[in-house]
């Protein structure tokens, strides 16, 4: 993993009278899970593109490791993270095999690894890959479409992994069973992972931190589920 340190991150989208995200100042150690939890529009999806770069901050800084994520690469960038979202973010003229494999043939994965890589990755996130390797993603339910972007974001192996409310439409087993492995990845690979939910039950899983956050991403309480819940 790699530390994640932002320093007075933020955001006015154009038009709005007040800034999404309001000068976050946090750090996310390496090999550490933050989960960002908050009500609906508190600025946690903003908070998270900004860390990927999808879209810049207004003022404010973020550095990945001991660099300056504005400073980096692009392809550094997408070796570095792993980002998957709510809506699964797929790409709809590609099939799940090509949606998985994008990034590790991005950063130069040879052919077979990658053929390897995108069994592996439809195994861990329970997608037979006999049966879905080839199709595309309108013909999967919104689930596996998410299970699909899960697999899509880990596939090149990154150190950090940025999580968008990834499993709110997968169902209840599934979902238990990916926090599951989202755990082992968190305890055997060490991944710093910064996780979105809006689900506080989610939030007390997966956690080594909880950012609790109010309006403005303001961040109410930043402790342990431990803390948190004898608070
Ligand atoms: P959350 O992920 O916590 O639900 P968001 O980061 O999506 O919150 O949104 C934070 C605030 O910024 C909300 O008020 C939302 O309406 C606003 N917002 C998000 N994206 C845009 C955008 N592209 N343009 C203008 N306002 C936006
Ligand atoms: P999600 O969180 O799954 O991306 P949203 O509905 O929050 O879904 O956002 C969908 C898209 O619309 C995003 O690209 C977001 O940046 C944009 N968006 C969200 N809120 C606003 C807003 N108030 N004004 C303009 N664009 C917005």
């Amino acid at each position: 993993g790699a530390t994640i340190q932002l320093d007075g991150l933020t955001k006015r989208y154009p038009g709005s009278p007040n800034p999404a995200v309001d000068n976050v100042t946090m750090e996310i150690k390496a090999g550490e899970t933050v989960v960002l939890v908050g009500p609906s529009g508190c600025g946690k999806s903003t908070t998270l593109k900004m860390i990927n770069r999808l879209i810049e901050p207004s003022s404010g800084r973020i550095r990945i490791g001991d660099e300056d994520v504005t400073d980096m690469d692009p392809v550094k960038l997408r070796r570095q993270i792993g980002y998957a979202i709510q809506s699964s973010g797929l790409f709809p003229h590609m099939t799940v095999a090509e949606n998985i494999a994008l990034v590790p043939k991005m950063v130069g994965w040879s052919k077979s690894k990658v053929k390897d890589r995108v069994e592996e990755m439809l195994d861990l996130v329970g997608l037979d890959p006999r049966e879905f390797h080839d199709r595309y993603p309108r013909r999967l339910s919104g689930g596996q479409q998410q299970r699909v972007g899960v697999a899509r974001a880990l596939a090149a192996d990154p150190p950090v992994l940025l999580m968008d409310e990834p499993f709110g439409a997968v169902d209840p087993i599934t979902r238990d069973h990916l926090q599951d492995e989202l755990i082992r990845l968190q305890h055997e690979l060490h991944k710093t992972i910064v996780f979105v939910t809006h689900d506080f039950d989610e939030a007390i899983k997966l956690g080594d931190r909880i950012a609790v956050l109010r309006e403005r991403s303001h961040i109410a309480q930043f402790d342990t589920p431990e803390a948190i819940l004898t608070n």
